[in-house]
């Protein structure tokens, strides 16, 4: 099979650089980041903060590290986070931070947009008790990775915010696709942190950079977070050839999200219209859909995953055994879409 980016809907992250950003590289004017001295780098940190409305940013290697790296920060041995049970941090992200940080996971459900129950994060969080881990830490996601990349509305932070300020909780958000939430609910990005202590996001997903993230917070968690972020081996040194194309993504690349957004409910819309499809396209409000073959279906979804790769050179990513996600991206257009449905329907009602 041959590989094409327009076919493959697995994930955002398989988007390429573009013409600009591979310019903008070549041309980066670099320095030693270690030293703090890569103009570039400093260039995307300063433009990452204003985005997100925090003091300072920290240009990271990935999004995990970018968590990883808020968390150790935050916490330590013997504390505590309270974190959704399907978050990416806790399913996704290797179990970083008790493995590396001695940090205690504390999963709690989600509803079926991602959020957490205020009530049972109060219930969740300790007392004061040699028994008891300490709790320290809420971890947060926005746009929702499992929940179909649901975008949650500021005022779920403002809930959480005061919950964690009652507790003196510390807040990380995974903002990894916030730009993708900020867009579909036609706000500030900033808006959506103003009650966290640090939130990082993904500049090499829908905004196509080749890699990285941004970690913001205040000036003085940034400052420590440099050391956390050289003990885990991400001291990068002219890193501003990666940084250029950082902030081509900030400039030219969010407001198009739009598009990968209306392609995504174009994608729904059409699948919800397949026999054998379930699917609630209300849902679709980023660049994910998740769709579900219904019981009666002979196929579960790794075989459906395969027929669409084999017959179609399409690729998805089955979740379980009904469920599968299709992710739009810059690489995807319309006329991509119908060629999708009419995949989807040709294998599945012949
Ligand atoms: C992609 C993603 C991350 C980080 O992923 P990396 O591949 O490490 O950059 C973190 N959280 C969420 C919700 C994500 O979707």
């Amino acid at each position: 099979m041959t590989y094409e980016i327009t076919r493959d809907y697995r994930s955002d992250t398989v988007t390429l650089p573009t013409e600009t950003m591979r310019t903008a590289m070549a041309r980066a004017e670099v320095g030693d980041d270690v030293y703090g001295e890569d103009p570039t780098v400093n260039r995307l940190q300063e433009e990452a903060a204003r985005r997100m409305g925090q003091e300072a940013g920290l240009f990271m290697a990935s999004g995990s590290m970018g968590n990883l790296v808020a968390i150790l920060t935050h916490a330590g041995r013997g504390d505590e986070a309270i974190a959704g049970i399907d978050s990416h941090t806790l399913l996704w992200e290797a179990g970083g931070m008790a493995t590396l940080g001695g940090i205690f996971p504390h999963p709690l459900p989600t509803d079926e947009d991602g959020r957490l129950d205020a009530d049972a994060v109060e219930a969740a969080v300790r007392t004061d008790n040699p028994h008891l881990a300490r709790s320290r830490l809420l971890l947060l996601e926005n746009s929702y990775g499992s929940r179909g990349g649901f975008p949650l509305p500021a005022s779920y932070f403002a809930d959480m915010g005061a919950i964690a300020k009652r507790h003196n909780l510390r807040v990380h958000l995974d903002g990894a696709r916030l730009f993708n939430t900020a867009v579909a609910l036609e706000c500030d990005p900033a808006s959506l942190t103003e009650h966290v202590d640090s939130v990082t996001f993904c500049l090499s997903k829908g905004l196509c950079a080749p890699v990285g993230s941004v970690l913001c917070g205040s000036s003085d968690f940034i400052h420590q977070a440099r050391r956390q972020r050289k003990l885990l081996g991400g001291g990068m040194r002219q890193a501003g050839i990666l940084a250029a194309a950082g902030l081509v993504a900030l400039d030219e690349m969010v407001d198009r999200l739009v598009e990968d957004h209306t392609h995504a409910f174009q994608l729904a819309t059409g699948l919800a219209a397949v026999d054998g499809i379930v699917l609630d396209r209300d849902r679709v409000r980023t660049n994910i859909v998740l769709f579900e073959l219904s019981p009666e279906v002979p196929l579960d979804a790794a075989r459906f995953a395969r027929k669409l790769a084999e017959d179609h050179s399409l690729l998805v990513d089955p979740q379980d055994d009904r469920l599968i996600r299709a992710v739009t991206h810059h690489g995807i257009e319309a006329r991509h879409i119908e060629q999708f449905i009419s995949a989807a329907a040709d294998i599945l009602t012949g």
